[in-house]
């Protein structure tokens, strides 16, 4: 048994039957993906699209992989015959776009609204107030090809965990308040640092990297 498989009994272990595990495997070989599939793990978490495609190619076909990142639209083609899951959708151009691409290959594409709940100017997402009018956008905008499933949120990085639990109650409070007239089943928030919190405050969906593959090395500019 390696550390890897180790890694994933651990949080199958440890997670609620509702609560998905997204096994984030960005800047990690396929040999370590391998491990974790062969424990068991299916759904695997990329943020760059050409990165994911090559994994993609090679790997087994019943991996279910998920866009975490922030999505160009130009390369929405590459990943549109394959994707389960974009968790990073933060505009309605990228909306459309990612109908149009599905649309060629007779899909629907899975996808969740990013909401801006940290303090940090530098992440990505509707802020609250958008979220007000982006369900009725979305319906008059008529996108048979995609189907919105819930709403993905990155707590501020920090220590203060008093401030992550504040982040992911209004990303909750949102997801309570649109879940029923958009059909919303999936919260996405949590990873290494703050899963635990975050399955505390409502998540469904966790996605964790260092803590099942080891620490990235530090992204050479
Ligand atoms: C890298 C990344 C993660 C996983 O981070 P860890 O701290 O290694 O668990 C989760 N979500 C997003 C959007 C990421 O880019």
């Amino acid at each position: 048994m390696t550390d890897i498989q180790n890694n994933i009994l651990f949080f199958q272990k440890q997670l609620p039957s509702d609560v998905d595990l997204v096994a984030v495997s960005k800047t990690k070989p396929n040999e370590d993906i391998l491990q974790a599939y062969e424990a068991g793990q299916r759904i695997f978490g990329e943020n760059k699209i050409q990165e994911m495609s090559q994994k993609q190619a090679t790997l087994p076909k019943d991996i279910e992989w998920h866009m975490i990142g922030h999505v160009q639209r130009n390369k929405v083609k590459y990943m549109a015959s394959y994707v389960s899951l974009v968790h990073g959708v933060d505009s309605i151009k990228l909306l459309k776009e990612i109908n149009k691409q599905a649309s060629k290959h007779q899909r629907t594409i899975d996808c969740l609204l990013q909401v801006h709940i940290a303090q940090e100017s530098t992440k990505f997402g509707f802020d609250e107030r958008e979220m007000e009018h982006v369900f009725g956008e979305i319906s008059e905008n008529n996108l048979t090809n995609v189907r919105v499933v819930g709403l993905m949120g990155m707590a501020s990085y920090t220590s203060n965990m008093e401030q992550v639990k504040s982040e992911f109650l209004v990303l909750k409070k949102l997801f309570d308040r649109h879940k029923n007239a958009s059909s919303l089943s999936v919260l996405s928030m949590g990873m290494s640092g703050d899963y635990q919190l975050a399955i505390a405050c409502g998540s469904t969906m966790v996605r964790v990297g260092s803590l099942i593959f080891g620490e990235r090395k530090p992204l050479v500019q």
